[in-house]
């Protein structure tokens, strides 16, 4: 079946109740507590600078990619609450961004994959412009580049490639992973090799490993990190509820 063909197969699907995610067991990962803000008690996700930012230069490539005008892709991705300051940034990083070189023609962006209730958004999917092979990637805005030992970025690529191979028939030997770090020149990292059969069978382990720590989880501890809480977007509540309880024990000790 040619590239094309099988491209025209990957149709968008939506979440579905009891689907398991990378993006949210890594969030489980990153810190429970979060976890439990975001999907457990459904708190909305209060505004946040780093948050807001990444969604606009999200936002951004999939308009542009979608034919939409520099401008007017400039325009429409500030939907979000921005300073004057960061939109800035933004279109400083969108200017650099369409500057890039890509080694692959995007076919579609932001696509929802499934296989039975393993899920994933793809960033882009499309095929490379030397070999024509099908290739997909995902953006990131951080600060720094992975090493193809980020553990994150591996589980990533195994779960996304075993969706795209078991329920698309499309096998995907080159991952690419843009990250845009701030107002310099977004960088590419390119993992030109095909995952194997182990990465995939620790990355199905690690879901449902993870999902069995979240049934049987009770407390949803916080992991406090100067990076991870620097950019959680529900610090302001957490940190109230810290204090609440340091308040308590507080109490408790004057009593005694
Ligand atoms: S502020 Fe830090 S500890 Fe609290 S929920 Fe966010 S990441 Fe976790």
């Amino acid at each position: 079946m040619s590239n094309v063909i099988k491209l025209e197969s990957v149709k968008p699907q939506k979440w579905e109740n009891g689907c398991v995610s990378f993006s949210r067991y890594s969030t489980y990962h990153s810190c429970a507590r979060k976890f439990q803000y975001k999907y457990i008690d459904k708190v909305e996700e209060p505004k946040n600078k780093n948050f807001e930012l990444g969604k606009a230069v999200h936002k951004f490539c999939e308009l542009y990619h979608n034919g939409v005008e520099f401008d007017k892709a400039i325009v429409d991705c500030m939907c979000y609450e921005l300073e004057d300051k960061d939109k800035d940034m933004i279109e400083t990083m969108a200017k650099l961004y369409i500057e890039v070189e890509l080694p692959y023609e995007i076919k579609y962006t932001e696509m929802g994959i499934r296989h039975q209730n393993y899920y994933g958004i793809l960033d882009f999917i499309g095929t490379d412009n030397i070999t024509g092979e099908i290739i997909a990637g995902d953006y990131k805005t951080s600060a720094r580049m992975p090493s193809q030992m980020d553990l994150a970025v591996a589980k990533q690529r195994a779960l996304y490639s075993y969706i795209l191979s078991e329920e698309y028939d499309i096998d995907i030997n080159t991952f690419f992973f843009i990250y845009f770090i701030k107002t310099k020149k977004p960088k590419i990292a390119i993992f030109p090799t095909a995952v194997t059969t182990k990465e995939i069978d620790n990355v199905k382990s690690w879901l449902v490993g993870t999902q069995e720590n979240i049934r049987t989880d009770r407390n949803f501890v916080a992991n406090h990190s100067s990076m991870g809480c620097n950019m959680c977007s529900y610090k302001t509540l957490c940190l109230r509820e810290n204090l609440g309880k340091e308040l308590t024990e507080l109490s408790i000790n004057l009593i005694k």
